[in-house]
């Protein structure tokens, strides 16, 4: 197994981890560690199904953060429908930092158009602005951020004034 820190192959086995993530189906195995012999460190291979040193893997994450989102229940309800599912204690605060990572993990439209890239775009986008007058003489400006090549819109918002700061905070 290659070192994930210094990169040579000169590592063993050294035991496995002594607890693994509870997922959906159970509890996981516990991982494989490695020792490098080159750095003295010791690894496990990344795990894909959550993150180190989680107790709970992605896909309960992912659920129990779909089930808020939906309005499924409320913390104190997920958490007791969870625990008792899991036959784990989940508490309101690990189901709190769950959706505010999902939050925070989030991709802005902008960001979303980038990722999906729909073909026919030629991935410029031109800003323009363009004033507006909202009711009795209150002034805003309409954002508008375009693919230059298809003219498809990506992504609007009125703000106060027009200027790059404004524009990089939607
Ligand atoms: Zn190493």
């Amino acid at each position: 197994m290659r070192c994930p820190f210094c990169r040579t192959l000169d590592t063993k086995r050294k035991g496995t981890t002594g607890t693994a993530p509870t997922g959906l189906t159970g509890v996981g195995k516990p991982l494989q560690r490695f020792w490098c012999h080159a750095c003295r460190r010791s690894f496990t291979i990344a795990r894909r199904t959550s993150s180190t040193r989680s107790r709970f893997s992605s896909d309960v994450v992912h659920q129990a953060v779909t089930d808020y989102v939906e309005g499924l229940g409320s913390y104190r309800m997920l958490a007791r429908t969870y625990s008792r599912r899991l036959s784990r204690d989940v508490s309101r605060s690990a189901l709190n930092a769950w959706v505010a990572a999902a939050g925070a993990a989030a991709m802005t439209p902008l960001e979303m158009s980038r990722r999906l890239a729909p073909p026919g775009w030629g991935g410029w986008v031109g800003i323009d602005g363009k004033r507006l007058r909202i009711g009795s003489g209150d002034e805003a400006t309409l954002m508008v951020a375009v693919d230059q090549t298809s003219t498809d819109l990506i992504h609007a918002r009125v703000v106060d004034h027009e200027s790059g700061d404004v524009f990089a905070t939607c």
